[in-house]
């Protein structure tokens, strides 16, 4: 009799196995299931061979123990060469190459193989050129039993080479755990040739199986197990693996709007089973129909649905998802239009094949379309300048910084009571070769998320300090130039120093230069952006709270930082025609004059505005009514005219 330990040790670990799977809740995920599938097959066949053992044991043997050892070893080699299959097809999805076998003719490869071995073991009952099992003799091995062997051979052998061609798809670990198996099935199949009593096959199986569920099949990687659907790292990883394959698909992208208020609204958990229904909603929508997709979850806001390229109109079925989804998020929260869905359709890679563009995409789509704007082809928002823009923003933004495309503009601001202008407003500007002039909103908010405000604010600063140094502001009748900040470079460790060294660099006076921090920075202040400020401060510089009335600035934070202008936001200006605008605007300009701050009124349009705020006592007003942001040039001249000077 073999030595059929092994296989009985091979049948703990295949349940330890599914028991993990199942207690996980994973089984409806594609490459989650079809692992299941093999690992079954392979606990199958482990009990079959053990089974197998005790039937043909002792001989001779009764005629209904030859009928069910020829049964068992049918089955089990059946069984045997499927689970090879399964495994490669197993590779397959998990690189994401999948497609490649969903042709008629990678079907036909994958599956022609073993379909030689399951028409030689039908003809077996008839030939016996696999395996016989006979009364006196037992078990005992046909001649062709070999091309059993050779075809499994030959399944580990294609399937060792796919994952050697696919190892940029995967990472070491993945790599190394799947082609384990095979490693470790081929040494257990040369044990068994040198000592046919030792049955390890099914044990090393076992094992490989096991790295492949501890190294690759991590559903804590995988899934958000808030709502129970593909995360949205496994989304990146997909999307790359699509890109890097060729493969077509068509993504759409579902943007749920003002997920984060009602995450507020209704607390996290109620909140996240909310997300899960809406997903189990969606996913009805498209198992009904047949569909054959993929879906994914970001946190908060965003579902990814992954179509295969075949897929037919699947504009017509998005449509449809979008309106049974709104309809559906109406009733379930009863808050009308509240919740609701915009949804972008992008077909990869004929409308984007750049990973960051499409990630681009995925993430601002909403900011192209109007909010009744429900569906939208993402082949549409390709097409505009703004989003070619952002795609190139990294490279604009570099050229900015290197080059010179960088330019300061200059916004008078002036003085009501000297009737002159008395300082102005560095804004800053890109005047690129290829989209021409790009305003800061657009790059300044992109260089805060990418890290390059750091370098992009050093040289706003370095060109500020220029231009002061070129000029004499004095004699301009300019007291001061404002500069913005951004959060960044405040939290700079050594910004106060960079100054410093920019100061004695272009021989500039502190109190030439006022730096503007904005409102939500003053939110989100750190121990050492306070540090800086102070330090700032103590230099001589002056500071101002910028956009004052549109974050949550609190009184006590605006008492305790060393600010010594406060610039009142253009949206409490447009206001100032209403009564209660004007009773805002005026009792603000009392309190901060009440505290000694002074006051810089921004966004005055008309001569009407103008009038109103001097009535409220404004003293220093900023507009387009008395000029938009110039030029240095046209700024110099501007100035020079108005403060009737003679430069
Ligand atoms: P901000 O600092 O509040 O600058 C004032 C903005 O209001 C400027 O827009 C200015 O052109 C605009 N403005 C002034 N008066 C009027 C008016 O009467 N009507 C209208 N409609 N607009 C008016 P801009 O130059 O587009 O800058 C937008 C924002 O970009 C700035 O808001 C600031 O937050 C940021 N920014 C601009 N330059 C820089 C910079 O050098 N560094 C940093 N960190 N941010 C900057
Ligand atoms: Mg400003
Ligand atoms: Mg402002």
């Amino acid at each position: 009799m073999k030595n059929f330990y092994f296989d009985l040790c091979s049948i703990p670990v295949y349940l330890l196995i599914l028991y993990t799977y199942f207690s996980r809740k994973i089984a409806r995920f594609p490459v989650f299931k079809m692992f299941y599938i093999m690992n079954i097959t392979s606990l199958i066949c482990a009990i079959l061979d053990i089974v197998m053992e005790f039937l043909v044991n002792p001989l001779p043997l009764s005629q209904s123990e030859v009928i069910f050892a020829y049964i068992v070893s049918f089955s089990y080699k059946l069984l045997r060469n499927a689970g090879m299959v399964i495994y490669l097809i197993f590779i397959f999805a998990i690189t994401r190459t999948d497609y490649l076998i969903r042709t008629k003719l990678g079907r036909f490869l994958i599956w022609a193989p073993n379909a030689i071995v399951c028409i030689m073991l039908l003809t077996n009952f008839f030939t016996g050129s696999v395996f016989t099992v006979t009364v006196n003799e037992g078990y005992n091995r046909g001649p062709l039993l070999i091309v059993f062997y050779l075809v499994a051979m030959l399944y580990g052998v294609a399937g060792m080479l796919y994952c050697l061609y696919c190892r940029k798809f995967m990472d070491r670990k993945q790599f190394a755990a799947l082609i384990s198996v095979y490693v470790l099935t081929f040494i257990a199949v040369g044990i068994q040739m040198t000592k046919p009593m030792l049955m390890v096959e099914m044990f090393s199986t076992a094992i490989g199986l096991l790295i492949v569920m501890l190294m690759v099949m991590r559903p804590e990687e995988n899934i958000d197990s808030r709502v129970g659907v593909l995360n949205y790292n496994t989304f990146q990883r997909s999307l790359r693996n699509t890109l890097i394959s060729k493969d077509n698909i068509n993504l759409a992208v579902i943007h749920m709007n003002y997920a984060n208020e009602n995450r507020i609204y209704l607390g996290d958990d109620e909140y996240y089973m909310f997300v899960s229904e809406t997903l189990e909603g969606i996913r009805s929508f498209f198992t009904e129909l047949g569909a054959n997709y993929e879906v994914f979850y970001e946190q908060p806001d965003n579902l990814y649905l992954f179509f295969s390229g075949k897929e037919k109109d699947v504009d017509i079925l998005l449509k449809s998802c979008i309106s049974f989804t709104n309809d559906y998020l109406k009733n379930r929260l009863k808050v009308d239009k509240w919740l609701d869905v915009q949804t972008c359709l992008l077909r990869i890679p004929a409308d984007l094949s750049d990973e960051d563009e499409i990630i681009n995409l995925c993430h601002r789509f909403t900011s192209f379309i109007p909010y009744s704007q429900k569906f939208v082809q993402a082949a549409d928002i390709v097409k505009l300048r703004d989003f070619e823009i952002h795609s190139n923003i990294v490279d604009i933004l570099d050229t900015a910084i290197n080059e010179d495309s960088l330019q300061m503009y200059y916004q008078p601001i002036y003085n009501v009571k000297d009737h002159r202008f008395c300082s102005a407003e560095a804004l800053a500007r890109i005047i690129d070769k290829d989209f021409g002039l790009i305003p800061p909103d657009i790059f300044i908010p992109a260089a805060e998320r990418n890290g390059m405000i750091i370098p992009l604010g050093f040289k706003i600063v370095e060109t500020v300090f220029r231009f002061i140094s070129n000029h004499d502001l004095e004699k301009l009748g300019l007291s001061w130039i404002d500069i913005n900040l951004s959060v960044a470079q405040c939290l700079q460790q050594d910004f106060p120093d960079i100054v410093m060294e920019l100061q004695k660099k272009y021989k500039i006076h502190p109190d030439q230069v006022n730096f503007e921090i904005t409102e939500s920075l003053t939110g989100s202040m750190s121990a050492i952006m306070e540090r800086n400020l102070t330090k700032l401060s103590e230099m001589g510089y002056t500071l101002s709270l910028d956009d004052y009335g549109t974050g949550y600035s609190s009184i006590q934070r605006v008492r305790k930082l060393p600010l010594n202008i406060i610039k009142i936001d253009k949206s409490l200006v447009d206001d100032i025609f209403t009564d209660e605008g004007n009773v805002i605007i005026k009792n603000t300009v009392k309190m901060f004059q009440g505290i000694n701050k002074k006051l810089v009124v921004e966004g005055a349009e008309t001569q009407n505005a103008v009038d109103i705020l001097k009535q409220l006592s404004c003293e220093y007003i900023q507009g387009y009514y008395y000029s938009k942001p110039l030029p240095e040039n046209e700024f110099i001249a501007f100035i020079s005219e108005n403060n009737h000077l003679s430069i």
